[in-house]
């Protein structure tokens, strides 16, 4: 803990490390009461710095330092300098072996950084800077070297011991203790590093490579979940296939593993051969899992694997590049999604989470570009912006190539740089090397934040034939970055005819109209740009950024008119979904704090054509019924008022309900179950076509509806169909039937905590059951545990990131909760502490009313005594805007 200010780490202040370490060897003895990490580094000075007589500094973080020996004489204690995050050596020579013997206590550690226990397991997490936590080392990801882990613990408590690589010797010791030891035949940096010890037991299955390879492929869990790993597995073999066939790229070592981890701070980590895993993020059955989970299970599974490519063979030069491994993963796994599922959906997902939430901290105060310049503490890094909107730039990239083109430039990025350390600019300098394309101005993606406002006006000349378009752009102020350089932006779009024919676009009178593509790739490199197309007979109806082409906001004058027909019309099957969202944004926001009360009768007749469109693609009927969410309206609105926004949405939802019930019915019975489960796009549309028309129902607290919920809660066979029941129920005005709903599902999974943890969430995020007195009383359930941060995200930060009505209470009364609880963790666990927090720091945004109350919670965190960098780093940041 600190009290101090953290210090700023700056990009510009990059230096090649002063030393070089080849190899690693590691020996871990494990016991009930700590653990002793012996290490030897072969450590060289490295012959590209400058600094010839640097001393050797080593960084640590919460170790007893035991011994210390070079070349093997032990060095005496004035020989070094131990500064508590810091082993300073003096005067080394210019090659030598390092040996390092240091204690330390996994038990006792509540951060989950380095190595700490999870249910009786030994386990780690060293992204970004946890392997200090283990042993004195050079910490930073230019640093990588080949390690040999030798894993000593007792035999009965830890029978099975694992770290990266391949299993090269293993042996019983005295005492009922074991070994094996693991060889890693590829460099690493320290952050990829992983060790688990513990109870465990295993799926098997394997893999042939493209090359013919067999791949042992093992899935380790504890044994009461040992039924619950298949999907994870079918998952994992999918990934590998289509990393061969989409990117050319084979595994490398002899196994591949995944472990299964119940407290866990990320969703999982890449570590070299051996992923660490969110048991919530891996384990998946019919009866415990919704369609949602199964999804982000394959989803994240793919993420992790296709890190050891893009991010394991060649990984980050320091942590400002972290978007280098996360954008590039993140682009790939979505587009793997795509390929195995629904691309138009998966599509609206990403960009539904990119908008909402994305958009919102790219207007905030932690507002940063996706190659930030500086940060205090490295672990607030790991953000929206960081991934999402870092895998929209490789997107782009890909737009912009094609995907020949793109293909061509991945394979040139992989072949140049396996095995180094390297930064996003050498990823775009392959891409222009093996295109041909200038992307100097591109590059602006990278270091500007903020999200791009694209202005679009048009007009028709009849008597030439002629419609254009102007776009604009502009790039708002974000904290410390003003007045900003116009962005090269790829903007798809298309003309549609009254008739919804999709038109040529001509941008040259004299070009034959009819061979014209009817979608374009506009590349928007300047403020202002206008596009002239020729031979149309009619004034068009614009479609705009097609695919979401680019992440940006655009404001273009749409009618009522223009949206429906666009709903109805466009073969874009994202923009139709877009318009029918900024339909209902548009009639929800005529809405919000107007005393009179009218829904636009075409909304309701849109929504109705929808129910009842069996032709159109139900996975994307379904999403079309998703009104926008509460957080999409703020952060739509300036200076939102949650309380009124909350009614008028609440108001159109009914009025939409009340009027579309025999429909909503129609809409029920169609989509019940038909035949054994499944996890395809058409049955999962199925699902959330039945569940949003039961949602609705309760909504209106309609009888029939009700009974159908208690029906479907008692009858179901899967776990989607479950939950979507239990959340009518909740979120209903059935008091009765929400309670006992509530108590039964929990009596029948209290053992299961991934559905424990449902079973809280749904609770917290639901303005009937989720009221403040009623989350507090959430932590004082027998099943939540401080210590887990998989139970604080479901009750604490559901609460504030998804429950705003109640979140938002008018006597700020939500706020000061969270700041309690907020400080309370930062003790414990920072890193989660300061991820909580985020709600509180967009407190300017927000109607005067709340955003003063918000404004005192966070002041009141910051006068917190022994606040860690971290929390010190966000909640400072915020206040000073
Ligand atoms: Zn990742």
């Amino acid at each position: 803990m600190r009290t101090n200010q953290p210090k700023t780490i700056y990009l510009s202040e990059y230096k090649v490390p002063a030393y070089l370490v080849d190899s690693v060897d590691l020996r871990f003895e494990l016991f009930d009461d700590g653990a002793r990490v012996h290490s030897t580094l072969s450590v060289r000075r490295n012959p590209e710095s400058a600094d010839v007589s640097a001393p050797l500094t080593l960084d640590g973080d919460s170790l007893k330092l035991e011994h210390v020996a070079l070349n093997g004489e032990e060095l005496a204690a004035s020989a070094y300098e131990d500064t508590g995050d810091q082993l300073v050596i003096s005067k080394v020579p210019a090659g030598f072996e390092l040996t390092v013997v240091t204690w330390i206590e996994p038990h006792n550690n509540t951060r989950l950084e380095g190595l700490y226990k999870s249910s009786g397991m030994f386990c780690t997490q060293c992204e970004a800077q946890g392997f200090r936590c283990i042993t004195y080392f050079p910490d930073r990801p230019d640093v990588m070297a080949r390690y040999r882990t030798r894993i000593e613990a007792d035999k009965s408590t830890c029978p099975v011991l694992l770290s990266n690589g391949n299993d090269v010797d293993r042996g019983d010791l005295d005492n009922g203790r074991h070994f094996v030891t693991w060889e890693d035949p590829f460099p690493k940096p320290s952050y990829l590093f992983a060790l688990v010890a513990g109870d465990l037991v295993e799926k098997q299955d394997t893999f042939t490579t493209c090359s013919g390879r067999d791949i042992d492929l093992r899935i380790y869990v504890e044994p009461r979940n040992a039924a619950k790993c298949e999907h994870a597995m079918d998952s994992l073999k999918r990934s590998m296939r289509w990393d061969e066939e989409a990117y050319g790229r084979e595994y490398d070592l002899d196994i591949f593993m995944i472990v299964a981890v119940d407290d866990f701070n990320m969703g999982a980590m890449e570590n070299k051969g051996l992923n660490i895993f969110n048991s919530s993020c891996v384990l998946a059955s019919q009866e415990t899992a919704t369609d949602l989970a199964f999804q982000r299970i394959e989803a994240i599974v793919a993420h992790e694997y296709f890190h050891n490519w893009s991010g394991n063979r060649v990984t980050c030069r320091d942590w400002f590049q972290l978007s280098l491994k996360e954008g590039f993963t993140v682009f790939r796994d979505s587009t793997f999604s795509a390929d195995v599922g629904s691309p138009t959906v998966k599509r609206i997902e990403d960009v539904t989470l990119l908008r909402t939430a994305q958009f919102a901290e790219d207007a905030g105060p932690m507002a940063h570009p996706v190659r930030p310049a500086s940060y205090m503490e490295i672990t607030n890094f790991y953000t929206l912006t960081i991934y999402e909107k870092g895998a929209e730039v490789v997107r782009m990239i890909h737009t912009l190539l094609g995907p020949d083109l793109f293909r061509k430039g991945s394979d040139l990025y992989f072949e140049r740089h396996d095995g180094q350390a390297v930064t996003t600019d050498d990823f775009v300098k392959a891409m222009e090397d093996a295109s041909g394309r200038d992307l100097t101005q591109f590059r602006l993606w990278y270091e500007q934040a903020g999200t791009p406002v694209l202005t679009v006006s048009d007009a028709y000349d009849a008597e030439r034939g002629i419609y254009r378009l102007t776009i604009q752009q502009s790039v708002p102020d974000t904290p410390g970055q003003t007045d900003k350089k116009p962005q090269h932006i790829p903007f798809a779009l298309g003309l549609l005819g009254a008739d919804g024919e999709a038109l040529p676009l001509s941008l040259e009178s004299t070009a034959d109209d009819e061979s014209a593509p009817t979608e374009r790739v506009l590349e928007l490199t300047e403020a202002s740009h206008t596009f002239e197309f020729h031979g149309l007979t009619q004034k068009p109806v614009p479609s705009l950024l097609r695919h979401f082409s680019a992440p940006v906001r655009v404001v273009y004058p749409w009618t009522r008119e223009q949206l429906i027909f666009l709903m109805s019309h466009d073969p874009d099957g994202f923009n139709r979904w877009d318009a029918g969202q900024r339909l209902a944004v548009d009639v929800i926001q005529s809405l919000v704090g107007s005393p009179d009360f009218e829904v636009d009768p075409r909304l309701v007749d849109a929504y109705r054509a929808l129910l009842s469109d069996s032709a159109l693609d139900q996975a994307l009927v379904a999403k079309m019924l998703q009104l926008p969410s509460e957080a999409y309206l703020i952060e739509l609105s300036e200076s939102p008022d949650v309380a009124a926004i909350h009614r008028a949405r609440e108001k159109v939802l009914a009025h939409l309900a009340t009027s579309l019930r025999d429909e909503l019915l129609a809409c029920f019975h169609r989509n019940a179950g038909a035949g054994a489960y499944e996890v395809s796009p058409e049955s999962i549309a199925r699902r959330s076509l039945r569940n949003t028309a039961l949602a609705w129902l309760l909504m209106i607290n309609d009888d029939t509806g009700r009974d159908l919920a208690v029906q479907q809660l008692s009858d179901a066979d899967n776990m989607t169909d479950r939950m979507g029941a239990l959340r009518a129920l909740v979120n209903s005005d059935y008091a009765a039937e929400r309670s006992q709903a509530l108590s039964d599902f929990y009596e029948r999974f209290q053992d299961d905590p991934q559905v424990v943890e449902q079973w809280f969430s749904v609770q917290s995020s639901s303005d009937r059951a989720g009221q403040l007195p009623q989350i507090q009383a959430l932590l004082k359930h027998p099943a939540f545990d401080w210590k887990n941060p998989n139970k604080i995200r479901s009750v604490v930060g559901v609460f504030a990131g998804q429950n705003l009505a109640a979140f938002h209470n008018p006597d700020g009364s939500g706020y000061s909760f969270l700041g309690d609880q907020v400080c309370r963790l930062d003790d414990s666990n920072p890193q989660i502490a300061a991820r909580l927090v985020t709600p509180l720091t967009r407190w300017q945004k927000f109607a005067p009313a709340y955003s003063s109350l918000m404004r005192s919670a966070l002041e009141r965190i910051r006068d917190k005594t022994g606040l860690s960098a971290d929390l010190y780093e966000v909640v400072h940041k915020s206040l000073e805007v």
